[in-house]
């Protein structure tokens, strides 16, 4: 089946920077998160989740980074399948993801990249809840180019009260030359 795949929807010049940074560490199994907590400390939740930043990647790879890392850098430039946030548990050594979302201004992914999440967890052999913990539903409006992150179906603008498309639009109005 076709896969969606989203670009870096930010300026150029960071495409170019992103691709020199240090990417996110790509995870094939479980070990490979309790070796990047072990390695990056991440900070933890007030509930005792350590979150993180992960993109899935044109080719399949699911890679987490640090949570305050850009996805566009997390993907070292590359499109995207999915994006967003991730919170992981560990209870008596047993690793479960608690939250997972698509929230990630960089590329802006539809709540139905859950399934290319689900695929890379369930092939690492890591629990996880089925679905996004809280699903995104992003759109640019087309009046003012606002990025509007839609709310109990509301398609309005909250700049400029113009509806919202119902289809995905998030890429950029061509820039003027
Ligand atoms: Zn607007």
């Amino acid at each position: 089946m076709f896969a969606k795949k989203y670009s870096y929807l930010g300026p150029a010049e960071d495409l170019e920077m992103a691709a020199k940074e240090k990417t996110g560490v790509r995870i094939r199994h479980a070990q490979d998160v309790l070796d990047w907590i072990a390695s990056e400390q991440p900070l933890q939740s007030s509930t005792g989740e350590l979150m993180a930043t992960y993109v899935v990647t044109a080719r399949r790879e699911l890679r987490l980074a640090d949570r305050h890392a850009e996805h566009v850098v997390c993907a070292g430039g590359e499109k995207v399948l999915a994006a967003g946030e991730i919170g992981f548990v560990l209870d008596r050594g047993r690793l479960s993801v608690s939250e997972v979302t698509n929230q990630s201004t960089d590329y802006c992914p539809e709540p139905a990249c859950w399934k290319y999440v689900k695929k890379s967890l369930k092939k690492a052999g890591i629990e996880n809840p089925g679905a996004f913990t809280v699903a995104y539903i992003f759109r640019r409006c087309e009046k003012c180019d606002t990025l509007n992150l839609v709310k109990d179906e509301w398609y309005v603008c909250a700049v400029c009260d113009q509806d919202l498309s119902k289809t995905w639009n998030c890429a950029p109005a061509r820039r003027k030359e």
